[in-house]
């Protein structure tokens, strides 16, 4: 409390731009959000949806999902505030221009002009320059973009449609906040630099710590660090506006003295800050409302409504005031009814009355004078209208393009969070003056464990479906695909309705009817959609009427670190048949980081058995017609180093080991893998369409099943192979495929095979693990031929 009442005399704001969570510098944000007290903020460009995953298996607009609340995790930490644009992290990106070539610039540029024009930063700071040392290409796009942005926020004739809700903003400066992650090190001591490595007495921490703590936060991405004490300089590089001599705000007025007719604000607040009491803060209360007053009588602007906020915030604090809205459900279900309970408490008792409280269509007033320390405790069931809209994260609302969002709406676009499915508007009058207090609906509950959770209220539609692998591949072993789908309250299906597909939005045949039913709450329904019904094409599953489910799969993602994750997706289901012939049945898979690969094994009619440590120890692994291992499966399992001989002596007896990519960490090169030596570099083919040479064309893995031709290696997504294989001896191994990104050399590590014993070695940085969820016929062609290495009597 005392450390924000500091913090209404200081008026400025830094803001961070980079590309990924994880870039940012969390001991500068810390240092400048609770040293300088400045208004502090991170542009993330992107959600974070392309990188890898360490605790679970989600990828893609999942992966950013959980990074989302990472962040938002992070800034609760170091007290800076979030931002996204709408660009999509696609992967890794050797180069601005190929990132520019999904990410649309114009538009990706837009949102961060809107960011500083709403943002209205003094000085804007990136972490990288755009020169290309910050290596990913969307690197050095995020700083080419803050540069032109630095510019154009200021310009009113660029994106001039945003001037109905913001003006033009000229920062006074943007610096490079230059680094030293070993490999480069791009600081130097001509530059201007500080000390960010104080302690806060009133915290009682240094920002080293706080630093440390925000950052482990980036838990799917494994940054868990130790916290640094002492020194710690931060350097910069001026790259557009006046450079600074004696301070990074240099010519920047940070005092109250930037808004006009304020000349009395500051002196308020100084005598507040002196004579606060920090056992009784309810005694500033009184003076922070004249306060808020005093401010509110100012001319409209940034700064005016920036501080009303923060008083607000404080008066709430120091008066102890504790106000609450509940469920005791995690789901309001449409149609349905839900009831939320009221919580109010005056804790410290200053002069409070509840004048009003409102809720979606509910608008009730009330004249309650909150006593010292007594609990109000009110509830009311709410009609949960089918009108109300789904809890549906606002960037998946509309079909996403390849590299980027689509968000029609411009005043949501920065905006870091899911919109709380309910808002509760408390207007409680302290000492004198209304405050509207505007509180998420949380969904509480008491876990023998964690104790008291508040987790978000997720608004659901009657019956949502199961989730079902989208992809079927119609081969001869599959016999159709089974759709669940789960009754969220009761539900009486009359039985004209039936599950429905639509394709373009036009009504099908309803070739799989089903009769009438209800279904009770939490109940579910399974219908086995059978092959001879289905088309190449893509169906969506729905029920009639659509107001039922609306066709979606709800999906929840849940950690310890995080809230309570839900989405919805369209419940699709894309029919393929692939021209694909397999030998062998039995398949060990060796999880790694986690892929869907075993799923798409199954489509193909294969047997899975997915091999952890202990039934690799126990299986008898001959039975297997090949073995495969996850992604990243000897950088995840460290058991697996104790299953390497095993493995060899299943090769060597006539057994088929495939490896997919593993890397290279800083915790040293990867343990033996194959028969003979073989080291994994860091080649990556990023362009999904880069053209793939055959090196060896009578290989077997080119025709046994499968007649593999440049056909089979059309249509690929994001990229062609990673962590390619190098300084291997040729004798041993063979190369099957030279390939190279634009203006590179060719490279042959993608896929080596080599012959021990009876059997077959195969390490391949071949994208199987994108392709095969994605259905991408040659890769399934060329996967079934891998399996069928060890079966092909003349190798
Ligand atoms: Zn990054």
């Amino acid at each position: 409390m005392y450390l924000a009442l500091r913090k209404l005399n200081v008026l400025g704001s830094v803001l961070y731009i980079a590309a990924h969570p994880d870039d940012e510098n969390t001991r500068l944000l810390a240092y400048f959000s609770k040293d300088r007290t400045y208004r502090t903020g991170y542009l993330s460009l992107t959600r974070g949806d392309g990188g890898q995953n360490l605790i679970g298996n989600e990828q893609g607009i999942e992966l950013g999902l959980i990074r989302t609340q990472e962040l938002l995790s992070a800034r609760r930490i170091d007290g800076a505030e979030q931002f996204f644009s709408r660009a999509y992290d696609f992967g890794y990106s050797k180069s601005p221009e190929e990132t520019f070539t999904k990410w649309d610039k114009e538009k990706i540029l837009s949102d961060v002009v809107w960011v500083i024009r709403k943002f209205e930063p003094d000085v804007i700071i990136t972490r990288f320059p755009t020169t290309g040392e910050g290596g990913h290409g969307h690197h050095t796009a995020s700083a080419i973009l803050a540069n032109e942005a630095f510019t154009a926020a200021a310009d009113p004739n660029r994106f001039p449609e945003q001037l109905k809700y913001v003006k033009p903003w000229q920062a006074k400066r943007i610096l490079w906040n230059t680094f030293n992650f070993g490999s480069t090190n791009t600081t130097s001591n001509d530059q201007f630099k500080f000390d960010v490595g104080g302690y806060n007495p009133l915290l009682g921490k240094g920002y080293g710590e706080i630093a440390a703590a925000s950052r482990s936060q980036h838990k799917s991405q494994g940054f868990g660090i130790a916290a640094s004490r002492g020194e710690a300089i931060e350097y910069f590089k001026t790259t557009g506006g006046s450079a600074p001599v004696n301070d990074i705000m240099d010519d920047v007025e940070l005092t109250w003295k930037r808004v006009p007719g304020s000349e009395a604000i500051s002196k308020k607040i100084d005598k507040l800050s002196a004579s606060f009491d920090l056992l009784h803060p309810e005694n500033s209360v009184k003076g922070l409302v004249e306060l808020y007053q005093a401010i509110n009588k100012l001319a409209d602007g940034y700064w005016k409504n920036q501080k009303l906020k923060e008083v607000q915030q404080l008066i709430e604090q120091c008066s102890g005031l504790f106000l609450d809205g509940t469920t005791s459900e995690q789901f309001a279900v449409q149609t349905d009814s839900i009831r939320i309970n009221f919580f109010l408490n005056n804790r410290l008792g200053v002069n409070a009355v509840l004048k009003n409280l409102s809720l979606d269509a509910l608008d009730s007033s009330f004249n309650t004078t909150l006593a010292k320390n007594k609990n109000v405790i009110f509830g009311k069931t709410f009609f949960v209208p089918p009108t109300k809209p789904l809890t549906q994260p606002y960037w998946l609302e509309n079909k996403m393009e390849e590299g980027y969002f689509n968000i029609k709406d411009q005043q949501k676009i920065g905006q870091p969070d899911v919109d709380p499915g309910y808002f509760v508007n408390f207007t409680v009058n302290i000492e004198g003056q209304d405050f509207n207090f505007r509180k998420p609906v949380k969904y509480k509950f008491t876990d023998a464990v964690k104790g008291e959770v508040y987790e978000p209220l997720v608004v659901i539609p009657p019956i949502t479906f199961r989730d079902f692998n989208p992809l079927y591949i119609k081969t001869d072993q599959q016999t159709g695909v089974e759709v669940s789908f789960a009754a969220n309250k009761l539900v009486n299906i009359p039985s004209a309705l039936a599950v429905s597909q639509t394709f373009n939005s036009k009504l099908d045949t309803l070739p799989f009817l089903i009769g009438g039913f209800s279904l009770d709450k939490k109940q579910l329904y399974t219908e086995l959609i059978t092959d001879k019904e289905l088309n190449t094409k893509v169906y969506k599953i729905n029920t009639v009427p659509d107001y039922h489910s609306g066709g979606f799969i709800q999906k929840s993602i849940t950690y310890d670190h995080i809230p309570y994750i839900n989405y919805f997706k369209e419940a699709l289901l894309t029919v393929k048949k692939i021209d694909l012939k397999t030998i062998g049945k039995k398949i060990g898979y060796i999880i790694g980081a986690g892929d869907k690969v075993p799923e798409a094994l199954e489509q193909m009619g294969y047997d899975v058995t997915l091999l952890g440590d202990k039934e690799l120890s126990r299986n008898n692994l001959k039975q297997f017609d090949a073995i495969i291992t996850g992604v990243r499966a000897y950088n995840t399992d460290e058991w697996l180093n104790n299953h390497y001989s095993q493995l060899m002596s299943y090769v060597n007896n006539g057994g088929n080991l495939i490896v997919q990519y593993n890397r290279n960490t800083n915790n040293g090169p990867l343990p033996r893998i194959g028969p003979y030596k073989f080291e994994v570099s860091s080649t990556r083919i990023t362009d999904e369409n880069a053209e793939v040479k055959f090196l060896n064309p009578d290989h077997s893995v080119l025709h046994f099943p499968n007649e593999i031709a440049q056909d089979d290696f059309k249509g690929w997504i994001q990229e062609r192979s990673v962590y390619h294989a190098t300084n291997f001896d040729k004798t041993n191994f063979e190369t099957i495929f030279s390939m190279h990104d634009p203006g590179e050399n060719n490279d042959e590590g993608s896929l080596i095979i080599s012959r021990y014993g009876k059997g077959t070695f195969v390490y391949t940085g071949l994208v199987f693990f994108r392709e095969l969820p994605a259905g991408v016929p040659g890769a399934y062609r060329l996967f079934a031929n891998l399996i069928a290495l060890n079966k092909q009597k003349a190798f």
